[in-house]
């Protein structure tokens, strides 16, 4: 069983990002506001189909998701303004280096928009103020479990699947002892439930074996566990204990690192490197749980909404 002192909450991770978006706030709020328009009828179009099928996220007031600006937009937005909505307001307070001007990625030859980083991560932060995890959890090993069942699956029903898990499995020990069966049946929802069934009973078999009982905390321990990568143990060191170590590259975080031009790779772990250079340790998370939140509500994979896109005039991919 992990310890209790380690095993940190939601809730203080929660708190410890509410500090630092608060600090943010506090600096971009000695500048000069630029008001930023957007389209209603896009704007809802954004993050409607989200809500209106979401009811229960709605109810929740821990949510980024609550965070998020209906409306996303910059001045140059192509979208006829709806003046009756109320507009969001983001500032700008790096200029950015027009994108003719960039120079190309060696291999792709798209634009190298890292030396922008700072003008597009400035944006973000206002548009999604305190980036939280929508995974349900309470302890380090239930972020596990929760990070592992989620591999191509919605937060959403991970949450439906998890409510009944973590009540039937309280235990490291309860896991690792658990019927494959039954366990499964539990999880047959989140996909891939074999496979996820034998990780999951599997990671709580090697933790009371070779790490005394206590979820790691290295990324070296974790990747060890089976199933586990550098994304989920990323994901286990930020949200269960705390630790900054790297960026945890998701679908979204790899698709929209090339889009937006700062990284130029396929591989999670190169993109991974290109990204931490740009960002400060300890934005690590939520660098990539704001790019998650961008992907999900404006730059979806089909069709991004590049229109109501706040960082279209920084982005190499815009309408193409
Ligand atoms: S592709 Fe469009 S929606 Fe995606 S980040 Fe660029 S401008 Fe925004």
């Amino acid at each position: 069983m992990a310890a209790p002192k380690k095993e940190t909450t939601k809730k203080t991770t929660a708190t410890a990002k509410a500090t630092t978006a608060k600090k943010t706030t506090t600096t971009t709020a000695k500048t000069p506001a630029v008001k930023v328009a957007a389209a209603k009828a896009a704007a809802t179009k954004a993050t409607s189909k989200k809500s209106a099928t979401k009811k229960e996220t709605a109810a929740k007031p821990k949510s980024s998701s609550q965070e998020f600006k209906k409306s996303a937009g910059n001045p140059n937005t192509k979208t006829p303004r709806q003046t009756t909505t109320e507009m969001p307001i983001v500032k700008r307070t790096i200029k950015p280096i027009p994108l003719s001007e960039l120079p190309p990625f060696p291999i792709s030859k798209k634009p190298d928009n890292r030396q922008n980083f700072g003008a597009i991560w400035e944006i973000l932060q206002q548009l999604y103020p305190k980036p939280d995890v929508e995974l349900d959890f309470e302890t380090p090993f239930e972020v596990l479990a929760a990070t592992i069942l989620s591999a191509q699956c919605t937060d959403r029903q991970v949450n439906t699947v998890t409510k009944v898990l973590f009540k039937r499995y309280k235990t490291i020990e309860e896991y690792a002892n658990a019927n494959p069966d039954e366990f499964g049946k539990i999880i047959y929802s989140t996909g891939f439930f074999n496979s996820k069934t034998k990780h999951v009973i599997g990671s709580a078999n090697m933790i009371l074996k070779d790490f005394g009982g206590k979820v790691p905390e290295t990324m070296e321990e974790l990747t060890k566990l089976p199933g586990v990568g550098r994304k989920t143990a990323n994901i286990v060191l930020s949200r269960g204990f705390g630790i900054n170590d790297g960026i945890a590259v998701d679908t979204h975080v790899k698709r929209l690192s090339n889009k937006i031009g700062l990284s130029e790779h396929e591989d999670p772990e190169k993109i991974e490197q290109d990204l931490m250079k740009l960002a400060k340790r300890e934005e690590y998370d939520d660098l990539s749980l704001t790019i998650i939140f961008h992907g999900r509500r404006v730059c979806d994979a089909k069709k991004p909404k590049c229109d109501v896109c706040a960082i279209q005039d920084m982005c190499p991919s815009a309408f193409i």
